[in-house]
């Protein structure tokens, strides 16, 4: 039987720098200080610079970042937050959690990112003075056309918190997703570009007072210790996991080179298939969080994949709009509904070697030519 290929491997990231994350855990295991201390300073300024952004506070993880985003540009009840139902439902559960409601746009049916088309008619129409931000989410590791949603948001008085839970590395027009908006979140989640070993996430902004209120936020709203400024959380992230994440931190680029070479691999082997493959608009690069192809006869390549011994993974199934959790039944976003109908993630990660990737495109193929696609 073939070796079996997985959709991520955190494991493989890990053992690419074992000596050096070992090294760092116990560094910290020996200094007796175990929470908000020179590890997670370094890491935030680490993550800060080769961003590129004024600063980045570390919390517990990227739904944390999300919310007390949200929370540190004023956002709560009453509030109306914009962002699309293609997405993990942490994005719409962090609205929730800082007390406002989400409200849906449909995605362009190319990069299945939120339409900006479809977010001007939706301000221009409702002209709902209880939206007060947009939450674009730079989904599979593509950016959302930032320069036109900025001014948008900016016609509308809007404040725009990134989702960069998938695109670490991603630009647009030169710049980085996290850069942009008046903040941005991030997920250190294992199975992101760069993961930690364990939860971790971070908020990261150019302007020092909303930093200053994400500070506070994430341990309970004291400026000084044991007294309360505002309302406040527990939403740290760790020394151990922000020392892991300093030595990650050091070979993403590699790991985004290599991620992107596998996806050149794959687009030049499934040219010509039947397959939608993933196009990247003009002026972006992707960070190749996921390698994402469409298809009308998804669950079946996937079932004939996996008994293959390569295991894909689907993001998303079920729009948010279309889950118990969020249902709406009066809602209607076709090209939202169309995409999580067809989506398929082909394993896709740095841990893979161009055998496997050539593996994997072979069975695709052999798929569309054996008579399991013929019946369609
Ligand atoms: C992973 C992810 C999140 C949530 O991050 P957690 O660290 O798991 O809380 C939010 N949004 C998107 C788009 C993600 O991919």
């Amino acid at each position: 039987m073939n070796h079996k290929i997985i959709p991520a491997d955190p494991k493989a990231g890990y053992l690419a720098a074992q000596t050096e994350i070992d090294a760092a855990i116990k560094r910290v295991l020996l200094s007796g200080h175990y929470i908000l201390g020179p590890e997670l300073e370094a890491f935030e300024k680490d993550f800060s610079a080769w961003l590129g952004v004024a600063g980045t506070v570390g919390v517990a993880n990227g739904t944390d970042a999300l919310e007390l985003a949200l929370r540190a540009a004023g956002i709560g009840p009453g509030d109306k937050v914009v962002t699309v139902a293609n997405t993990v439902t942490a994005t719409v559960s962090a609205i929730g959690a800082s007390g406002a409601k989400p409200v849906f746009v449909d995605v362009e049916p190319e990069t299945m990112l939120m339409n900006l088309d479809g977010l001007e008619q939706l301000l221009t129409k409702m002209r709902d003075p209880r939206i007060k931000a947009v939450m674009p989410v730079h989904l599979y590791g593509q950016a959302v056309d930032m320069p036109r949603l900025m001014s948008l948001a900016e016609q509308h008085r809007l404040i725009v918190i990134e989702d960069s839970a998938q695109a670490h590395g991603a630009t647009v027009g030169g710049k980085k997703t996290g850069v942009w908006g008046h903040l941005a979140a991030f997920s250190f989640y294992p199975t992101k570009n760069l993961g930690a070993l364990g939860d971790a996430g971070a908020v990261t902004s150019n302007d020092p007072a909303l930093l200053e209120q994400v500070r506070l936020l994430r341990q309970y709203g004291w400026r000084k210790r044991y007294v309360s400024d505002l309302p406040g959380r527990n939403s740290r992230l760790d020394e151990i996991q922000a020392a892991v994440l300093s030595v990650r931190l050091t070979r993403l680029e590699i790991e985004n080179a290599r991620r992107s070479q596998l996806a050149q691999m794959y687009l030049t082997a499934l040219k010509g298939s039947r397959l939608k493959l993933p196009s990247v608009a003009e002026g972006r690069t992707h960070c190749w969080h996921q390698f994402v192809v469409r298809t009308n006869r998804r669950d079946d390549l996937r079932a004939f994949l996996e008994k293959r011994n390569i295991i894909c993974g689907v993001l998303y199934p079920v729009p948010v709009h279309r889950q118990p959790a969020y249902h709406d039944a009066a809602l209607s976003l076709p090209h939202t509904e169309e995409a999580c109908a067809q989506v398929l993630s082909l394993p896709l990660h740095p841990g893979l070697t161009d055998e496997m990737v050539e593996r994997v495109a072979r069975e695709v193929v052999n798929f569309f030519e054996s008579g399991s696609a013929s019946q369609n």
